[in-house]
């Protein structure tokens, strides 16, 4: 029911002016590069392919990743290939491991096919306790880390993310969702997966590169992984996704760019809510959590109707809530609004 009322509040009619900080979105959009690809590519709308954009995608992408070009599958976004993974490696015998608080929609397809979850609470520096995700259940079928994770924006070590290939239970994959990663000064994990480990790692054009609507990700795993999950699923990717995407990874200055804006944005408001005695999760993402001492969704809503749009909250946590990082205009406008509802 909570979640229902937030989808109704993130998602439903907003006003024009209305400050959208909910859904961990890029406010900067896709870069001009993309745009132009976009534009060029659409009047060839009718063909599937009209000049092998996949080919170009997985080449550009398996670059940039430095693994082979068999090791790239791209897909709309990583919402289908986390549910693919999810229905392939989880079954009734074998559960589906997660940090929490964590992001859901794994765990959601893991239920409706029957696979247990095991929640397993963050260590007190909000790191995933792998030692504990290992442990959880030795029938396990994925060990899904969200790095840096979602809601936190906090960053679980390249030794802890060892740590579960060595020590889970056998039989099992490790899910490696890295859809903040270009946000935070985390090396990217795909050196895991040249290596051959066993790991999916999930990709998106969503954040870091603005194209949240435009749609584009990828799964980056050993070929032998990807068969297992592609077939879960089908069709063609649309072309203006693939192109834009790769026009982006191409302009190689844009993710430090956009990983520094952010930054700043995030810093200047983590300064001001320093300064004004809130307590919040020192994330190095996109969004972040601020402790409100009452249940969350009282803020929500109180925020909602000042016209500033933030995200949800989780159970293990429910005097928490999640805010995206805007522009520093929509951020000021949530400084501004947050002393209003919660003097
Ligand atoms: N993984 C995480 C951690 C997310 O937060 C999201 C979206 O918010 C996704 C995956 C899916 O996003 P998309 O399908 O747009 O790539």
């Amino acid at each position: 029911l909570a979640q229902e009322a937030q989808r109704g509040v993130s998602r439903g009619a907003m006003p024009a002016d209305a400050v959208r900080i909910s859904s961990n979105e890029n406010p900067l959009g896709p870069c001009p590069e993309a745009l132009e690809a976009i534009y060029k590519i659409a009047k060839y709308g009718g063909r599937y392919q009209p000049f092998g954009e996949t080919a170009a995608f997985i080449k550009t992408a398996a670059e940039v990743e430095g693994v082979k070009p068999s090791y790239i599958a791209p897909f709309a976004g990583s919402s289908d290939p986390l549910h693919r993974t999810t229905v392939a490696f989880t079954s009734p015998e074998r559960s589906f491991v997660m940090g929490d608080p964590g992001y859901e929609a794994g765990a959601r397809s893991a239920q409706f096919i029957g696979a247990k979850v095991h929640r397993i609470p963050l260590r007190k520096d909000f790191s995933h306790d792998v030692e504990a995700m290992c442990k959880a259940d030795p029938n396990a079928g994925v060990i899904y880390i969200c790095n840096p994770n979602n809601p936190t924006g906090t960053l679980t070590s390249r030794k802890d993310i060892e740590y579960v290939l060595a020590n889970k239970p056998k039989g099992s994959i490790l899910l490696l969702d890295e859809a903040y990663v270009h946000f935070s000064e985390m090396t990217p994990a795909s050196e895991l997966v040249a290596a051959d480990k066993e790991v999916i790692i999930l990709r998106t054009f969503s954040k870091a590169y603005g194209m949240a609507g435009i749609r584009a990700g990828m799964a980056i795993a050993r070929p032998d992984l990807l068969e297992k999950m592609r077939p879960y699923g089908a069709g063609m990717l649309p072309i203006t996704g693939l192109v834009a995407a790769t026009a982006s990874m191409q302009v190689k200055t844009l993710v430090a760019e956009r990983r520094k804006i952010n930054k700043d944005i995030r810093e200047d408001t983590f300064e001001f809510l320093t300064a004004k005695k809130f307590t919040f999760v020192p994330s190095q993402s996109n969004k972040f959590m601020l402790e409100v001492h009452k249940p969350g969704m009282e803020v929500v809503k109180a925020l909602a109707a000042e016209k500033i749009y933030i995200g949800r909250v989780w159970p293990i946590w429910p005097t928490h809530v999640r805010v995206s990082i805007g522009t520093q205009d929509e951020m000021n406008k949530f400084k501004t609004a947050l002393v209003k509802v919660m003097a």
